[in-house]
């Protein structure tokens, strides 16, 4: 897998620019009363934020991957913080994944 760029920016209607994220669609549109139904997978394995739900989890290849096809179908990038807003719908707190995050950064870094 290519190096993403640690620097990606997004422009966010909420929160002006922010790192991007990448989340599966079915999570960006269930803000409100039916978040939290869909199930919250979450990782920041390389330093990026990535979610998806449990019907995306189930389409997860042997390889522990996504195929590719289906990430550009049905990912979307979001801002960080629309990112930590949307854990917390499902009780991830941000600490967990600012502590995540570090450890990423750690690895790369070493
Ligand atoms: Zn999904
Ligand atoms: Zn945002």
């Amino acid at each position: 897998m290519a190096d993403q760029d640690p620097d990606d920016v997004i422009e966010c209607e909420g929160h002006g620019r922010q790192p991007s994220t990448l989340v599966c669609r079915h999570l960006a549109e269930s803000e409100g009363d039916d978040a939290a139904e869909l199930g919250f997978h979450w990782s920041a394995a390389d330093g990026d934020l990535v979610a998806n739900c449990d019907a995306c989890e189930a389409e997860v290849g042997a390889d522990g991957f996504l195929p590719d096809d289906y990430v550009l179908d049905n990912f979307v990038l979001i801002c960080r913080l629309c990112f930590m807003e949307l854990a917390a719908d499902y009780g991830v707190e941000p600490a967990e994944i600012e502590a995540a995050e570090a450890a990423a950064a750690a690895k790369a870094n070493h």
